[in-house]
Parts: structure tokens; sequence; C-alpha cells
């Protein structure tokens, strides 16, 4: 959407490509220990029918293939270490994400804002200043003393200093639906080859991150402090890693898990953790940061910024947060690890909103949860092929013994769909050699968003 290649903001911020997640260690069904959680592609429409199919058979009984691993170009590919970038002759669109430094990402924009003329000054905001009917004035810097504006965008983290310290928004905690409010972090070498997934893999007391960079591997373990100490998540994050008498620091942060009620509030938007945060599973962040921004402008591009405008986009903006929560908290609920206090109290949290509730018992009666998806909030935060995909992947289906072959066999045949991805993917390229070989001035758009 800015007309930046990807040729020139990749290599400058370590960028990789990325086709989707998988979820190691979440669930201890026999069979269903790992699954991947893809972006789709054109190529998918050929096998979704097939996957959604089978999830809905074996729901009803039926002994079938229901792990989304087997029906997902993305999921071969990242097996493979290759990058979802085909051969010029292959004729679907392969959809993907990317990994990237956050950091280097922020002054790679910072120094294309200032080239496209925005005025740029770095100061310390000591005091926000209101006006008298509830607005903010202005604000008091330690470098340039008070700047007084029309508008301003609260970009200040958790501190949240505008939107929640001066305006006064009131913040709603998710912490009774996730319990996660710490993460500790360290690097690895790279190895070999680069990876095109993240992992997210199951620990004691929450989920560990695997993220390859170009430069690095980023590693980080996200858990509960009210379960686990911050000394022993470091002690199993370097233990899981390898790392136990490695000299590399780890870093530890601390999260705050909510939104705040009105993301627009006055003459003041709040954009990134200021707004709320869902814990970085499934890494949400910036995709929400992406949203208010894109928005908001489509808003001020109406050319009204009066109440009800901002009331139908604040209301629009929580139903991606509280969509997106429930997703996130499906992780969670249905575990089946039996470990560790952490993974049972997680398994036996009754604080589920309504939706999902109505989404699961939907699923146990076997019924399609397209319609109840599609009309809810549920289906503002992520598509219907990703419910599929982590009920099915976490292995919500009846216990194996009550399950039965079918009768004149499976209405699919799983040879088939491997044929065919095994097939496609001789049309791509192992992800270190394509990053290596990034065209100048490549013609794809730089950033996909994948809306089902
Ligand atoms: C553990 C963890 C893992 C994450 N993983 C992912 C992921 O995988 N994918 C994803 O999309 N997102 C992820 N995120 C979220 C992502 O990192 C953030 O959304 C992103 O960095 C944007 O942050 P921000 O700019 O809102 O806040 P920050 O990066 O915290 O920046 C806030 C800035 O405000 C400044 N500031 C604060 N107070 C003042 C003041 N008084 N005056 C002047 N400046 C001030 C601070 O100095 C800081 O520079 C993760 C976050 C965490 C915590």
């Amino acid at each position: 959407m800015l007309g930046i290649e990807e040729s020139e903001w990749m290599p400058e911020c370590n960028a990789t490509y990325k086709c989707g997640i998988t979820f190691s260690g979440w669930s201890t069904k026999p069979g269903f220990e790992s699954y991947f959680h893809p972006f789709a592609s054109m190529l998918d429409n050929l096998t979704m029918t097939q996957f959604t199919h089978n999830a809905r058979a074996r729901r009803n009984g039926l002994d079938v293939e229901a792990r989304p691993d087997r029906f997902f170009i993305a999921s071969y590919l990242a097996k493979n270490h290759m990058a979802p970038k085909p051969a010029r002759n292959f004729p679907f669109d392969v959809w993907y994400g990317y990994h990237f430094d956050a950091m280097l990402v922020g002054k790679f924009l910072q120094k294309k804002a200032i080239e496209r003329g925005v005025k740029y000054v770095s100061c310390h905001v000591d005091k926000v200043n209101m006006a008298e009917g509830g607005d903010i004035k202005s604000v008091t810097t330690r470098e340039l003393g008070e700047l007084d504006f029309d508008f301003f965008v609260d970009c200040t983290g958790f501190a949240g200093i505008l939107i929640q310290k001066a305006l006064g928004t009131p913040f709603v905690s998710f912490s009774e639906n996730l319990f996660n409010d710490s993460a500790v972090a360290m690097p690895t070498p790279l190895g070999d080859r680069i990876g095109s997934q993240t992992i997210s893999a199951a620990m004691k007391h929450g989920w560990r991150w695997e993220i390859p960079l170009t430069n690095r591997r980023g590693n980080g373990y996200v858990y509960s402090s009210a379960f686990c100490s911050a000394d022993q998540a470091e002690k199993e994050l370097r233990e899981a890693l390898g790392m136990l008498d490695s000299p590399t620091e780890a870093r530890h942060l601390k999260m705050k898990i909510g939104r705040v009620t009105h993301h627009w509030n006055r003459n003041c938007l709040a954009v990134g953790l200021s707004q709320g945060f869902i814990e970085p599973l499934e890494a949400t962040a910036l995709l929400f940061i992406q949203r208010t921004v894109q928005n908001f402008v489509d808003a001020v591009e109406h050319g009204d910024m009066g109440e009800k405008v901002r009331e139908a986009y604040n209301a629009k903006i929580n139903e991606h947060f509280e969509g997106t929560r429930d997703y996130i908290v499906t992780h969670y609920k249905t575990n089946s690890r039996k470990d560790t206090d952490y993974w049972r109290a997680n398994a036996a949290n009754p604080k589920i909103s309504p939706a999902l509730l109505e989404l699961y018992a939907i699923w146990m009666s076997g019924n399609s949860i397209a319609p109840e998806v599609g009309s809810q909030r549920l289906g503002k935060g992520y598509p219907i092929f990703s419910w599929y995909c982590i009920l099915a992947g976490m292995g919500i289906f009846p216990d194996p013994e009550h399950l039965r072959k079918p009768e004149g066999g499976a209405l699919y045949s799983m040879e088939e769909i491997d044929n065919l991805l095994t097939r496609s993917l001789a049309n791509f390229r192992d992800q270190r050699e394509v990053l290596a070989d990034i065209p100048p001035k490549a013609k794809e758009p730089s950033l996909q968003i994948y809306f089902w």
C-alpha cells in the first residue's frame, strides 16, 4: 500500500517469509501433538472443501484424516523450509506473512516517513495539558517545551500516556481470559537453513516462539507470572534452547493484556500497545496497528470526524479485538495437557465469551460452524478456515474408540491431495536461496493480508 518493494525493505529489516505457524505440544491427543495454521492460497481452494468435509465427518464419528497439515500448500512449504514465492508460471497466487526485526522496521519506516515530508522531533513528554472541553490541548516536552496540536496519536506503548492517563479512557482487561502476562526473550544462531514458519511450542507454564530472521533466530517464552517466576521461566527457556551455560543475556518483559474502550477518543487516536494487546500468540499486534490506522484514514478521508463516526470506528476495532481474543483463548481452552496447574487451569477456565461457548457447542454437535462464525464477532478476528484449523488441529473430535471406518471408504483420496501438493512443491525454492536472490524491484505488493 505504501509502494515500498520487498526488495527494498526486507533486506534492511532482516526479514524472512512466513507460511504460517506450527503449534506443537498444545494437544496430547494421539495424532494431534502438532498442527499447522497456514496462510491460505488460491491453490487451497482445490483442497479446502476436502478439509472441511473431513473435519465435519470426523466430528460425526468417521475415522478420516482431518489434521489441517495435509491439506494446505503452506504447510508443505514450511516443512521443507521453502519460501512462498513460486516460479512465474505457477498459476496460483500464494499468500504469506513476514518475520522481521521490529526495531529495524521502525527505523526503516521513520526514514521513509521523513523522506516523504514528515517532520520528526524526538522529545520526552513530561506532561499532557487538557483544553477546557476535555480534549488534549498540548504536550509539555523536556526538550522543546509546550507543543500545541489539533490531533494526537498515542504511540507510547503500555504507558498509554495520552489515551489512558490523560484522557482516562477505561481499560478492559483480558486477564481472566488469558493468563500470560510476562515474557523472556533471547536470540540463538540461525543454523544452516532458514525456516519459513513460526514455531509456537507449548512449555510448562505457557509457550515458546521460534522465529527465523536472516541473521538470527528469535526465541521467547510467554508465561503467566501467577504460575511461574521469571527465573524459572528463563531456566526453562535456556534448557529448551540448549543455552543453560550460554553467556547470551535474556530480556524480560511484562505485558498488559486487554484493550481500551475507545481507541479514538476525542482528539486522540491510540495505536499499538497503548490501545491494547492480546499476547503474542498468532502474532496479531502489527495487524491491529494496520487495521487501526487504515480504518482511521478511511474515516478521515470521508471528511467526518464527528461522534457518530468515532463510535462506529471504536465498535469496529473492538470487534477485531474481541474476535481475535476468542481465537487466542481457544488455543488454551482446548489444550489437553495435564502436566501443570497452568494447563489444567486454562482448560478449566470458565471465563469464556458466550459466542465462543456457542461455537464449541456447534462444533461438538457436528454441524457447520460457518454460519456462526460468519454472523458473529468471531469472524471479525479470524476467518472460518482458521477456526476449522484450530479445532481440528487440536483434535477436538470423538475419541478414537468411538470412530468408525467410512462405509465404502473416505469420500476424498488423501493420496491425491498429497500428490497434488507434493507436485506443486517443484515450483518453489529454499527460503535461504530466495532471500539471497530477492529480485530487485519485485512487482509483488509489499504486504498481503488474508481475509476469508
Ligand atoms: C513479548 C512480545 C512479543 C510480541 N510479538 C509480536 C509478534 O510476533 N507480532 C506482532 O505483530 N506483534 C508482536 N508484539 C507487539 C509489537 O511488538 C508491538 O505491537 C509493536 O512493537 C508496537 O509497539 P508500540 O510502538 O505500540 O509500543 P513500544 O514499542 O513499547 O513503543 C512505545 C514508545 O513510546 C515511548 N514513550 C513512552 N512514554 C513516553 C513519553 N512520556 N515521552 C516520549 N516517548 C514515550 C517509548 O520510549 C517507546 O519508544 C509483541 C509484543 C511483545 C511484548
